[in-house]
């Protein structure tokens, strides 16, 4: 209803005065009449506010307002439905908040939100079974004071949470949590942590799998390795018409050696995150070798390889598997290029980092197998691998060997052109002389 109340107050106001000017007309005292009316009017006005005051200081969630007269009584009935609409709005605000901690306590993943700082805000129940959070000793305590591991401390600190990070869980060694952070709100984080102990299992039963079957395969292929070089040093003695099959039969075994190689030297690098070396390497003379291993497996096809290192710029991490990566690439590089290509080696750093570029004059590859060409046996042509005895690991090794020590591989390609393979180290793997 909407109640004219200043017209109202005016008239009561007006009426007041009406009255008081009659008193003072009967009693021939107008100012006094005027004072005495103006005075209890605005007592009485006090005394509504003091009983607003009082009420507003004390007043319990449902107790109604005290009754007013007029305005006053407008006033305080306002007020206290304003009140009940916010208590209520508030209610289901809660009822919102409710449903979710209940829902997302049931989750069997742990969800937990934290500040920009890293500090903890809100987990739910799984939290506390899979990372070891106590509630609420935990609230407000840094994360890295909970999850101590030094890969979650840099993965956190690095803030890049493009691909998630797993890890053995703080409290229990067999469990296997996942890590995926997403930032949200003001550069708060929301932190999502997945058990997943049985996908690792069988991972690490594959991987197994493949080490023991590599491993096994080794003593019996030796065996027929030594016997048929036996058979073809006195094979004019056996049979002379076995000569081509024995050859034959000698090529395919050492190739099958060099798979069982590379499986196993994958196997080696998949068991562990980071190289077991963190030495200083001097890349200038690992590729000056390389270069001349490259040289004798080009031999009569004669390719022109050049070489420009930095020779004041040294790697951190372990020799043999970059001798492993970078000749993978420099190898290739010979391998898809014709007779008399160049191939130029470079290594050199900026800002960036460090960079290692193996780039070709060779054959090229097409746009839609680069994403695929580091998968293990990928290949771009089977063909093509037939005459160059690959085994299609190599990418895949130099792909791990780069991961661990905290490089990526960049590929580019044009077809007839060449193709240029590079490696780009971040600045903490780099030392300088
Ligand atoms: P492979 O043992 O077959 O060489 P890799 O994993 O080293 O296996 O390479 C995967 C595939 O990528 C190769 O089969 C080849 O088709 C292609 N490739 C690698 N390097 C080059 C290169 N420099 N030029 C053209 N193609 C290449």
């Amino acid at each position: 209803m909407n109640y004219n109340w200043r017209g109202a107050v005016i008239r009561r106001l007006l009426l007041l005065i009406g009255v008081c000017l009659l008193l003072g007309f009967l009693s021939g005292y107008y100012a006094w009449a005027l004072v005495l009316g103006l005075s209890l009017y605005l007592g009485w006005n006090l005394n509504q506010l003091q009983r607003l005051h009082a009420w507003l200081k004390q007043h319990q969630a449902d107790e109604s307002p005290p009754d007013g007269y007029g305005l006053w009584g407008e006033i305080f009935d306002n007020i206290y439905h304003l009140q009940r609409r916010d208590q209520r709005a508030r209610g289901r605000l809660q009822a919102v908040i409710d449903r979710f901690q209940e829902s997302t306590a049931a989750l069997k993943d742990a969800v937990i939100m934290l500040d920009r700082d890293g500090n903890l805000e809100w987990w739910n129940l799984a939290a506390e079974t899979l990372l070891g959070l106590k509630s609420p000793q935990d609230s407000g305590q840094s994360i890295g004071n909970l999850v101590r591991h030094p890969r979650f401390k840099e993965y956190f600190e690095q803030g890049k949470y493009n691909e998630p990070l797993e890890l053995p869980s703080p409290i229990n060694d067999r469990l296997r949590v996942n890590f995926q952070i997403t930032r949200y709100g003001n550069d708060d984080h929301l932190m999502l942590v997945r058990d997943v102990t049985r996908v690792h299992q069988l991972e690490q039963m594959r991987k197994d799998f493949v080490a023991n079957v590599s491993h096994e395969l080794r003593t019996p292929l030796t065996v027929i390795a030594g016997y048929l070089e036996t058979l073809l040093d006195n094979v004019e003695e056996v049979n002379p018409r076995w000569r081509r099959a024995l050859q034959q039969m000698q090529q395919q075994d050492r190739r099958m050696q060099t798979l069982l190689n590379d499986l196993l030297m994958l196997a080696k690098l998949e068991a562990t995150d980071y190289p077991a070396d963190n030495q200083p390497v001097s890349v200038d003379l690992l590729l000056l070798s390389i270069k001349a291993d490259a040289l004798a497996l080009s031999g009569a096809r004669q390719h022109r390889i050049s070489l420009e290192a930095d020779a004041t710029l040294q790697l951190k991490g372990s020799e043999a598997e970059l001798r492993s990566a970078f000749s993978n690439l420099v190898f290739n590089a010979v391998k898809y290029t014709p007779d008399e290509g160049t191939i130029q080696i470079r290594w050199w750093s900026d800002a960036a980092g460090a960079h290692l570029s193996v780039q070709d004059s060779g054959l090229g590859i097409e746009a839609k197998h680069l994403p695929r060409l580091t998968e293990r046996f990928y290949r771009v042509d089977s063909s093509r691998n037939a005459s160059t005895g690959g085994t299609g690991l190599g990418l895949a090794i130099v792909k791990h060997v780069l991961m661990r020590h905290r490089a990526r591989l960049e590929i580019s390609s044009v077809i007839g052109k060449g193709s240029t393979f590079t490696c780009h180290f971040a600045p903490q793997q780099i030392v300088s002389r």
